[in-house]
């Protein structure tokens, strides 16, 4: 790859356009896997959110050499490129003199900006000066613009040519990068928009309780799409999220066209619609319960509190949650739900009956309108010819007859543990809003 210097002169007086830019997220540790490029794919969503397409997103080592080949590519490319990462004060940062070299830009001094640091370290309670080693993160290339930091130590730097090409260099942190994008490079880039740029936009509508290769058939012709709106299936232990994509409609339709979509999508495949967007399936149960003044209890064995830990992760749960016991061993199921000793020494601790004994032990015990109960095999030990790892029954009884479900769930230990969650929350919604009630 060819990497020429750019031409050291001062940025056009209008900002070149920017339809479209590359995202370059560097250090070591993004290579080895021990960090997930969790900035790379922030700022793809919110580039996206503007309309500007990621032609590319690369990840490349605390090495000057890879840096200068990958970003001189992607500036060839898209003339715009946004980095993360190698601005901090050690030896391995070497993000900017790397492309201040690219842009043939030496690096200086910034009194200014390593005033800023002081205060910092300061107002931080560290006493003296700051170490040298800092030095190296107020080294600017000369002509830059300088992306004010008010997270953290290392500043962001956004540095053009004179054909409007540029960089922007934020730090790796990603609280420090969040900030720094919204605060500082987002206006820039947005200065930068080709007149007419439609934003992408998306809607997601949740679905659980059914096959991925069953929501086709109940779509109909919106399997595939509707209208200028793309349609993926998204598969996962939740179930199967519906994401419609704008791509082409312009800002002031886009929000009216998602909603006719998502309208659409919820008609066509009915029950298993629970939520949009990122709503986890116990918000939506909890929102039905309240409407309903239902209150839940429930005794949990393979899922060890999983399931309180869902609803109780839901802010405001309290006033339908009463609370619940762990009953992992028999005698606790005995003691603390009232389980027969008789029933589990006849059809065990994984059947329909104590499943249904649980349930109801937990509703009678904590008073409440609904209780849930869940014995299963978890795994990966513990599995038997008629009982297999994966095995799980879910019951809820809400004082007549229990709706109970047993069968194999798939996937690993947290899998299943999740999934018979995921079972029991999706019982009690069908029946809340089947309007059955209690
Ligand atoms: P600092 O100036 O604070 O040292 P930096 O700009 O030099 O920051 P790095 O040293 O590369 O950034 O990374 C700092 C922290 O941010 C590390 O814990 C790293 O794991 C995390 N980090 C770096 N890049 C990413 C990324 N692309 N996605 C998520 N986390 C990241």
């Amino acid at each position: 790859m060819h990497v020429a210097p750019l031409v050291c002169l001062q940025p056009p007086s209008t900002p070149a356009r920017v339809a479209s830019l590359d995202i370059v997220t560097i250090g070591d540790e993004l290579l080895l896997g021990l960090t997930i490029d969790t900035n790379g794919a922030f700022l793809a969503r919110e580039l996206a959110h503007m309309g500007v397409a990621v032609g590319r997103r690369t990840s490349v080592g605390d090495s000057a050499n890879d840096i200068v080949q990958v970003v001189g590519d992607a500036l060839d490319r898209s003339g715009a490129v946004i980095t993360t990462g190698g601005l901090g004060p050690t030896a391995d940062d070497l993000t900017k003199p790397a492309i201040a070299g690219i842009f043939g830009r030496e690096l200086y001094f910034d009194e200014a900006q390593w005033e800023r640091l002081r205060e910092l370290w300061r107002s931080r309670g560290r006493k003296g000066e700051p170490p040298e080693a800092n030095k190296q993160q107020v080294m600017l290339p000369r002509g830059c613009t300088v992306l004010v930091n008010r997270h953290g130590s290392a500043p962001g730097i956004f540095l053009e040519d004179d054909r409007g090409r540029w960089v922007a260099m934020l730090p790796g942190v990603p609280r420090e990068m969040r900030g720094l994008w919204a605060e500082e490079l987002a206006p820039l880039v947005r200065q930068r928009l080709p007149a007419g740029t439609t934003p992408i936009r998306s809607i997601t509508v949740r679905t659980t309780g059914i096959a991925e290769s069953a929501l086709p058939e109940r779509l109909g012709d919106a399997a595939r799409g509707i209208g200028s709106l793309s349609l993926a299936y998204l598969p996962g232990q939740e179930g199967v999220d519906l994401r419609l994509t704008s791509h082409t409609i312009p800002a002031s339709d886009v929000d009216a066209a998602l909603r006719a979509g998502a309208d659409v999508l919820r008609i066509r495949v009915g029950t298993p619609v629970y939520a949009e967007g990122s709503m986890d399936l116990a918000e939506a149960v909890l929102v039905l319960c309240r409407k309903a003044g239902i209150t839940l209890a429930v005794a949990e064995s393979c899922t060890g509190g999983l399931l309180g830990a869902r609803i109780t992760a839901v802010p405001g749960s309290s006033d339908v949650f009463l609370g619940g016991a762990i009953t992992y061993a028999n005698d606790a199921k005995v003691a603390m739900v009232g389980v027969p000793t008789e029933m589990l020494a006849r059809v065990g601790a994984v059947s329909r009956e104590v499943a249904e004994a649980m349930a109801r032990g937990a509703r009678e015990r904590l008073g409440a309108s609904i209780g849930i109960g869940i014995t299963g095999v978890a795994g990966p030990g513990g599995g038997s010819p008629e009982k297999p790892v994966g095995l799980v029954w879910v019951s809820v009884d809400a004082g007549g007859e229990p709706v109970s479900i047993g069968g194999q769930m798939i996937g690993d230990r947290q899998e299943i543990r999740f999934r018979a969650t995921q079972t029991a929350l999706d019982i009690v919604r069908r029946r809340l809003e089947s309007g059955a009630g209690t």
